[in-house]
């Protein structure tokens, strides 16, 4: 079995909640705070670890109360965290959320996630059946020395180009699995969509990225499922039929799943299957990290 490396991001998420929104200059009275271990990098990995994979972070944590509760979190989750290193002089990524009237409101402050270097993912551990896996809270030169390194070492190299940001052919040139959702698409693609757009859109926007004839490109699609394009043949796998109650955190559910299969020797439809079924379950649940199923909980929803 090979093993999921994720370079990226590790935060923790402050979240008050409150009746109403404070104006500017104005300070309300909140209800509630709660303290959610987050990062799209930290998600990833928890998912995979959680389904069984042999999964490490590589990434930077600041030497603060944070940096030392989400070590413990991720650690009980059980993520390698040997390659996540402390780093002085600056705190830990940190999201503070306020939620009031089902709006929320998010100030993200990256914090040591800015410091992961490409010294950091010079890893001499990479090799070939594993999978490389990262996303955009950590800088773009880093990534491109992750994948560079990964591709070397004949790894499988999944990009999830989250939080929407521009890059160009130097990093999409490197990427083997492409995960992203309308929004991330529509911005690389430099077209119009919306989530209720009919598939043909998606995959006209797809086809507009730059890619080699084997490149797969996965369109996660919230409840209608996702998209996908396997050498350049497009298939729709439909979402499953749940109730969701709090959807943070699917898509990196989704993208930990399908590293986790894919570690696993599994081929690439049925990982599309299992990673559908996972982000199925986590959307049942409240909060991002905390509400990765497990392996048993997967294989119980596909029988
Ligand atoms: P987020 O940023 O909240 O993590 P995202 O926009 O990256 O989300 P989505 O496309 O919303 O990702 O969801 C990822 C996957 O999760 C979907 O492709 C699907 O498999 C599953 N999923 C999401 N919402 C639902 C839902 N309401 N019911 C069933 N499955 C869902």
């Amino acid at each position: 079995m090979g093993r999921v490396f994720v370079a990226g991001s590790i935060n923790m998420d402050v979240v008050a909640m409150a009746d109403r929104h404070p104006k500017v200059g104005e300070t309300v009275a909140g209800r509630q705070v709660h303290y959610f271990p987050g990062g799209k990098g930290a998600n990833q990995a928890v998912a995979a670890a959680k389904l069984g994979a042999p999964s490490t972070l590589i990434g930077r944590l600041g030497m603060d109360v944070f940096g030392q509760q989400l070590r413990q979190f991720l650690t009980a989750q059980g993520v390698e965290l040997a390659l996540v290193k402390d780093t002085p002089d600056v705190h830990t990524g940190t999201a503070v959320i306020t939620i009031a009237d089902a709006d929320n409101t998010i100030v993200v402050v990256p914090g040591a996630n800015a410091r992961v270097s490409a010294d950091d993912v010079a890893v001499p551990l990479l090799a070939k059946g594993d999978v490389a896996v990262s996303q955009f809270e950590i800088p773009q030169p880093t990534i491109i020395a992750f994948f560079k390194r990964a591709r070397a070492a004949g790894a499988t190299t999944i990009l999830n180009p989250a939080p929407a940001t521009l890059c160009g052919p130097e990093l999409l040139d490197l990427v083997d699995i492409l995960i992203l959702n309308e929004t991330e698409l529509g911005l690389l693609a430099q077209t119009e969509l919306h989530d209720t757009d009919e598939p043909a859109r998606f995959v006209e926007a797809a086809r507009r990225l730059p890619a080699g004839p084997d490149r797969i490109i996965c369109v996660t699609l919230g409840k209608r499922g996702v998209l996908a394009l396997v050498g350049d043949e497009p298939s729709l796998i439909a979402g499953r039929a749940v109730k969701a109650v709090d959807t943070t955190g699917a898509g990196d559910c989704f993208v930990g799943a399908l590293a986790a299969q894919l570690a696993n020797g599994k081929a690439i439809r049925d990982a599309l299957e299992y990673a559908n079924a996972a982000a199925s379950i986590c959307v049942q649940r409240m909060g991002a990290a905390p509400s990765m199923p497990t392996a048993a909980e997967v294989a119980s929803v596909l029988q």
